[in-house]
């Protein structure tokens, strides 16, 4: 396998990466719907440490009243190439989700506690890690003074566990991008495999809607009076289970799992007490489509068979679409900066890339639509939002090797 770091290397950048997440892990970073007061402190140090590598340093800040400071911090950060006019973007997420219950840790979370190979803290893999990823990189090309083959670009963004309308979005709608090189790429550390071999290129379009059946509520002891709509609601969610699973029945390979899903998910109470019929019955559905087939479609689907169990059965069936977000055109595989960089995992890790799409959505799919080439990758043993989140200073080490191999080799 093809080496880019030394035994020396390893050793500075190990030492860089601990002082990194000491620094940044235990300023707080919790966006206010998560009752915290955003990303501006560990923006802060974040901007000092590019700045303190000599890059080209711009904060590109969201208004938001919500947080004492009135913004959520995002930075643009540039390392200048061989060729200016190609970037490769890093993407990592600055805010984190609250560590929740405290007793289930064995260190305390907002401590970067080191552990032999492993480091546990709140955020050290999402996305903390992302963070010491893109730094490490720079940091080894500013020192020893290579230029990479392209610009190396470096986005920290707000907001991400909540939406990103304050992060990536507002990136994307003030055009940022662009302004530094006409061909752009991106790596979105933020989901990985332990072997460093899954590669998400490809998400599903997402659908969330409600189902409301309306009866007629009456005295459990005099069903002929009233019409059960808990009974009918079974009945409606059942038959639209098979409607819906026979209608989606495309299968793609690219996708884990490789067919849409359609879920019954949450229930709301429907009377307080055991002797009266239920007169509404509400269920809700999150289904993850496969992006060949049209939201649109199903969205038809879904109001077509309301419509006619209804007609028959005289209760009354509600379809509420409460949200719904296009996947985009999938990453192709065809693509300079995708082939290159699956090489690279694979020249420096001897393992075979497997590009994959999934279910679950990552801030990719906002540069896929807007045509970018995007991949979701790094090491790791998926670990976010659980107690003892922790990642290990080998896979970190191992990804800044692939991507410095990448950028002086490959790009
Ligand atoms: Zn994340």
């Amino acid at each position: 396998m093809s080496r880019v770091l030394g035994r020396k290397d390893l050793d500075e950048l190990k030492d860089y990466i601990i002082s990194l997440y000491s620094k940044f892990i235990p300023v707080k970073a919790l966006p206010p719907e998560l009752g915290g007061e955003g990303e501006a402190r560990r923006a802060e140090i974040l901007e000092g440490e590019l700045r303190g590598l000599g890059l080209e340093v711009e904060r590109v800040d969201a208004p938001d009243d919500r947080v004492p400071d009135g913004y959520r911090p995002n930075i643009a950060a540039l390392l200048r190439g061989k060729q200016g006019n190609k970037t490769l973007w890093i993407v990592a997420h600055m805010d984190t989700v609250p560590e929740g219950d405290i007793s289930l840790w064995k260190y305390p979370p907002y401590k970067v506690t080191i552990e032999g190979d492993y480091i546990y803290g709140r955020g050290v893999e999402d996305d903390g890690q992302a963070i010491v990823l893109a730094l490490g990189a720079a940091k080894y090309l500013v020192e020893k003074g290579e230029k990479p083959r392209i610009n190396l670009g470096i986005a920290f963004v707000s907001d991400e566990e909540v939406g990103s309308r304050y992060g990536l979005l507002y990136l994307l709608k003030k055009d940022i991008f662009t302004r530094y090189s006409e061909e752009n790429y991106f790596l979105v550390p933020d989901a990985g495999s332990p072997d460093g071999s899954k590669v998400i290129v490809a998400e599903k379009h997402i659908l969330h809607f409600k189902v409301t059946v309306r009866g007629k509520q009456a005295h459990a002891s005099m069903p002929h009076a009233g019409l059960n709509a808990h009974r009918l609601g079974m009945i409606f969610n059942l038959g639209l289970d098979e409607v819906i699973h026979s209608t989606l029945r495309e299968h793609d390979d690219l996708y884990d799992p490789p067919v849409s899903t359609c879920e019954p998910t949450r229930k709301e109470e429907n009377v307080g007490n055991i002797n009266t019929i239920p007169g509404t019955d509400i269920v809700y559905w999150d289904c993850r489509i496969l992006p060949k087939r049209d939201i649109k479609d199903v969205v038809e689907t879904l109001k077509s068979y309301a419509y006619y169990f209804s007609s028959r059965t005289g209760a009354k069936v509600e379809i509420d679409i409460l949200g719904y977000d296009d996947a985009g055109e999938p990453t192709s595989l065809d693509n300079v900066f995708v082939k290159n960089f699956l090489a690279s995992i694979e020249e420096t890790r001897g393992v075979k890339p497997k590009a994959i799409g999934i279910g679950g959505g990552t801030v990719a799919r906002y540069l896929r639509k807007q045509g970018y080439p995007a991949i979701v990758w790094m090491t790791c043993d998926e670990t976010a939002h659980q107690p003892n989140e922790y990642t290990r200073l080998s896979y970190i080490l191992a990804d800044i090797e692939t991507v410095l191999y990448y950028l002086l080799r490959k790009a």
